[in-house]
This record gives structure tokens, sequence and C-alpha cells, in this order.
């Protein structure tokens, strides 16, 4: 498993180590804190892993609704097209 812990460099980190981010638990600096995706803080591997499982699912989701959407412009740009060609 790919170690992520405190080791990424560039965020403001005094403001986003104050609690978990799934169960609000408060972060001390001298209790274990599992990073996620660089900036993110939880009080546990269980609370990291439901975020990740939570992000994971949105993501597939938000993943279907965009290409969704990328096919509807297609096409309507399609139809300007058209429509250009044949009034001309
Ligand atoms: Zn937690």
């Amino acid at each position: 498993m790919k170690s992520d812990a405190l080791s990424y460099a560039g965020f403001d980190e005094t403001h986003l180590l104050e609690a978990c981010t799934f169960c609000s638990k408060p972060l001390g600096h001298n209790s274990d804190i599992f990073m996620y995706r660089g900036n993110t803080p939880f009080c546990s591997q269980e609370c990291r892993q439901e975020q990740i499982e939570n992000d994971e699912a949105r993501e597939r989701r938000w993943k279907v609704s965009s290409k969704k959407s990328t096919e509807a412009s297609k096409k309507s740009t399609t139809v300007q097209t058209g429509t250009l060609v044949a009034s001309n």
C-alpha cells in the first residue's frame, strides 16, 4: 500500500490538520494522523478508508454524468453546423 503520510509539502497544514475529515475527532500533534490525497487528515485507517470509498463512488458517478454531457454538447455542435450549411 502506498504511504502518503505527511510527506506532502506546499499546503498550509495548520488549519487542515485540526480534525478527522470523516468523524470530526480532534487530531492532536502527537496522535497518529492518516493522510489522504496530500491534505486530508483522518484519525484512523478506518476513517480514511471510508472516505476513499465515498470518493470513489462519487467519482464513478461524476465520470458517467460528465461523459453524457460531453456527448450532448458534441451533438448540438453538429446540429448547429448542419443548420449553417443549410442556410448558405
Ligand atoms: Zn476519524
